[in-house]
């Protein structure tokens, strides 16, 4: 099986390279140039014009991130406890996506994803830059990046997080503050530092056309909720059902500060010119499964950074758009789609490639049950020798262990193919060989070099169509 799946990635990787070399990516190389040298000199030249039949054409872009928030601790996204109901509530006006995945379950790397459409194994930004063993933020030429996008068609960005683990992204915001709960000892300064900046920030540009980046470290660990949101009781007696209550606590405590920031938008009277986006950048583990042999940790799974599995990667995504009525959506959905996805909504051209594709088919039209999501550990994220990889396609979930064996210095493999709606827990492997077969043969074109969307197929040879199709990228 190892060597078959070696043989068949090289020809995967060939017959790409076959594409870049005939010409054949929808690469227009000099107009990313052009972009990313206009915003190095501040130029605020428009490049190409916006669309003027986009679904919210201009409009204002908030862009909401809780750090850490797996879905279904959301009331909305199924929870029996009353967690998050300003959450539940922008859910109840918009776009709900009710299988929502994050590309890594590690909050830098992620945000690079949310902000460039590029999974991890492509933009390589995967260490925080403050860390000095970390490489340098050489940005990957032709990566697009949000922030810059819009700026260059005349929006003010700013960001506002609550953490340095997302301060990497200041250089690309017009007007950018870090502040600092993770280490805060009393982990709420920052928290309400971050929604009063982003209050008054909102009040003194509200006439100008902004995008606005807000991100919340809570619900991260440590879990202490302050006591008038220590509210929930676990069920069971045991330490981690304790925590997992804590969690709701603080989940609480920040949907309150969303509440806030939703309410200063009616009360400016922005609400029907700004697009609403609120997403997570993972979830977290409370022990439900043992990693033991298919991760890189033993024992239970808790945390994140850890495994592929649901609780760690299954994360909300909910857009509201001005005028647009609410719609509840199954199909399933990545963080590499929302750059796409924002640019399409405003009315922006995307001119560069992206691995994520826009959602608009879905918000405009039917379910696509061809959609996948695509989740990664890369081995140097966790200092071992092994890398992990999960394909989410309709209801099934392949993960694909793979390590150096230290004594024959080997590839080796462990697949477990999940049923996600039964539970993360049975291995349907043999059960499943055509199945299993079809997503490794996906998987193994989405570790090419390059990112994928925006192939033209006027400018592909037969074959390579016939691939492509039989993948969905066509
Ligand atoms: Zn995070």
């Amino acid at each position: 099986m190892i060597k078959r799946s070696r043989k068949a990635k090289i020809a995967t990787i060939l017959v790409l390279l076959g594409v870049v070399v005939s010409g054949g990516l929808y690469f227009k190389k000099n107009e990313q140039k052009t972009i990313q040298t206009a915003f190095f000199q501040e130029s605020t030249t428009q490049y190409g014009p916006t669309d003027p039949s986009a679904l919210c054409n201009d409009c204002n872009v908030l862009l909401l991130v809780a750090d850490t928030l797996r879905a279904d601790y959301l009331s909305s996204y199924g929870y029996s406890q009353k967690t998050s109901p300003n959450i539940d509530q922008l859910a109840n006006e918009g776009f709900i996506f009710r299988n929502n995945y994050a590309n890594i379950p590690f909050t830098p790397p992620s945000h690079w994803s949310i902000m460039t459409g590029w999974y991890p194994d492509h933009h390589k930004l995967l260490i925080p830059s403050a860390d000095e063993s970390s490489p340098s933020l050489q940005l990957p030429d032709n990566m697009p990046l949000l922030p810059l996008i819009m700026k260059s068609y005349d929006y003010s960005t700013a960001g506002f997080v609550s953490s340095p683990s997302v301060g990497f992204l200041a250089d690309y915001f017009d007007k950018f503050i870090e502040f600092d709960e993770q280490n805060d000892p009393s982990r709420l300064t920052g928290f309400r530092k971050t929604t009063n900046a982003s209050l008054d920030w909102l009040e003194k540009n509200k006439d100008e056309k902004f995008f606005l980046f807000i991100h919340f470290w809570d619900p991260h660990s440590p879990y202490e909720p302050i006591s008038k949101h220590d509210v929930f009781k676990s069920t069971q007696l045991d330490q981690l059902s304790i925590k997992a209550a804590k969690y709701a606590g603080e989940i609480q405590y920040m949907d309150s500060k969303i509440g806030e920031l939703l309410n200063e938008i009616k009360k400016l009277e922005l609400e029907k010119d700004t697009l609403i986006l609120f997403t997570s950048d993972h979830g977290e583990n409370f022990g439900e499964y043992p990693c033991d042999d298919f991760t890189w940790n033993s024992g239970p799974c808790e945390d994140h950074s850890v495994s592929v599995l649901d609780p760690e990667i299954k994360i909300p995504l909910i857009i509201k758009i001005p005028g647009m009525n609410a719609k509840k959506i199954e199909s399933i959905s990545q963080s590499v789609d929302l750059l796409p996805t924002i640019l399409d909504l405003v009315g922006i051209p995307q001119t560069q490639p992206t691995d994520g594709s826009s959602l608009l088919d879905l918000i405009g039209g039917d379910e696509n049950e061809n959609r996948f999501a695509y989740s990664i550990i890369p081995k140097n994220l966790v200092e071992s020798n092994i890398y992990t990889s999960g394909l989410r396609w309709k209801e099934w979930k392949l993960i694909r262990v793979t390590w150096i064996d230290d004594k024959t210095h080997q590839n080796k493999f462990i697949l477990r193919l999940h049923n996600t709606t039964l539970g993360e827990k049975e291995n349907f492997l043999a059960k499943e060989p055509d199945l299993v077969k079809k997503l490794l043969q996906q998987i193994e074109v989405l570790e090419a070099e390059t990112p994928l969307q925006g192939l033209r197929e006027e400018n592909l040879d037969d074959e390579t169509i016939k691939m492509l199709k039989s993948l969905g990228y066509l």
